[in-house]
């Protein structure tokens, strides 16, 4: 008999099936490998302010130093480097901007300050109109390696089935679950969007927020920093490359990298850098995202044999180990969630179809 049966390996099954497996539980991931999920798209960055108003992110005081933990610990026991202290230099878009940034300098945001003669250090690189505006301190994840090699040490133990998950074979019984012959107390979607999809979530308020991305090779740019213009940043990627994004949208009729973001992108680096560079690919993901910006962790309201651990939005890297810690607290120590995070706050739309009876 397992413990949990956990569907998808990004961030949070990633997250969930450590904390649950270092407490001592038996956890079967079942993740069919897509090499463009949310996960594999993202930058990696845990920003402290965000928006267009630069306002301090939900709950980051708390977020910054437990991400710093969790994938120093992880990376320890993988024997991998996953997080790295980095700083953004934002450089205001409009002089709307400038003056908020100005405004929350003003109001003493100790994530931020101005950077004095800005224009000496980085016109070599960058056209730029308002100054600059350091925001500190900002981590940068390793995801690829932390997927990759949690996913190696599942698979040594045997917990790993890299096959899609199909709903049809799942039954849900008042005290167990059984899949495809394997037994197990609960069942925990983190799947993505295709949660969305199950008849235990098809409920929830969530919604599918598309970002595209190209990958550029500016060999004279240092990978010191990350930088920012406006909605569009730059950060160090994989193999010396930089990461160019994003976009952020709800209403799209194409899932995939579309020739119309690629050109726009192409027009403003031409305008942006000083350096040589050139677009060496060009992908995008969808976000699982919640409506209301606060994810989706818990059991079911009915069917308690059957939890969820999704709904991140834009902010996956620093959510996940905190609210991946908790709910694995919650599962074996009966420990509470967060109630904005708990996903008994749509009992009532969640128990529709499913009586107590069922
Ligand atoms: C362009 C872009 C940039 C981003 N940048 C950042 C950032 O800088 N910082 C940040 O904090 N967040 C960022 N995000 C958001 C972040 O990526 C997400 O919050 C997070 O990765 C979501 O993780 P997840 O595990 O819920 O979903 P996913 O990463 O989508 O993982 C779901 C997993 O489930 C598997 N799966 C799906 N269906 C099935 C099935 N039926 N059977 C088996 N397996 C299945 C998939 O293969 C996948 O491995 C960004 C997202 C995008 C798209």
């Amino acid at each position: 008999m397992t413990d949990y049966i956990i569907i998808g390996q990004g961030l949070c099954g990633t997250f969930l099936s450590y904390y649950l497996h270092k407490a001592g539980k038996k956890v079967i991931v079942i993740d069919e490998s897509q090499p463009f999920s949310s996960t594999k798209v993202a930058s990696g960055v845990i920003n402290p302010v965000t928006g267009r108003q630069i306002v301090t992110t939900w709950m980051i005081d708390e977020l910054l130093p437990f991400a710093w933990n969790a994938y120093s610990e992880i990376g320890k026991a993988l024997d991998v480097d996953l997080i790295s202290e980095r700083n953004v230099i934002s450089f205001p878009s409009s002089q709307q901007m400038r003056d908020f940034y100005d405004r929350r300098i003003d109001e003493k945001n100790v994530y931020l300050a101005n950077i004095e003669a800005a224009d000496v250090k980085y016109n070599p690189y960058f056209t730029f109109l308002f100054g600059a505006v350091e925001i500190h301190p900002v981590y940068l994840i390793n995801l690829h390696y932390m997927l990759k090699g949690w996913r190696k040490q599942l698979a040594s133990e045997n917990l790993l089935l890299e096959e899609a998950f199909h709903e049809e074979q799942l039954k849900v019984f008042p005290d167990h679950i059984e899949y495809k012959g394997i037994h197990a107390e609960k069942i925990i979607y983190c799947n993505g969007i295709n949660a969305y999809q199950s008849p235990y979530w098809e409920n929830l308020p969530a919604t599918y927020n598309k970002g595209e991305v190209v990958i550029v090779d500016i060999p004279d740019l240092p990978q010191t920093n990350i930088y920012k213009f406006g909605s569009t940043t730059l950060v160090p990627w994989y193999d010396g490359l930089w990461w160019v994004g994003s976009t952020y949208e709800n209403n799209y009729t194409d899932a995939g990298p579309t020739e119309l973001f690629k050109r726009r992108k192409d027009e403003e680096l031409k305008f942006l850098l000083k350096q040589p560079y050139t677009i060496i690919d060009h992908i995008a993901s969808i976000r699982p995202a919640a409506m209301e910006r606060r994810p989706f962790v818990g059991l079911h309201p009915v069917q308690q044999n059957v939890g969820i651990f999704d709904g991140m939005g834009t902010k996956g890297c620093s959510l996940a180990p905190f609210l991946g810690k908790q709910f694995s607290d919650h599962l074996t120590q009966q420990q509470p969630l967060l109630p904005e995070a708990d996903v008994k706050r749509f009992q009532k739309i969640l128990s529709g179809r499913f009586s107590k009876a069922d």
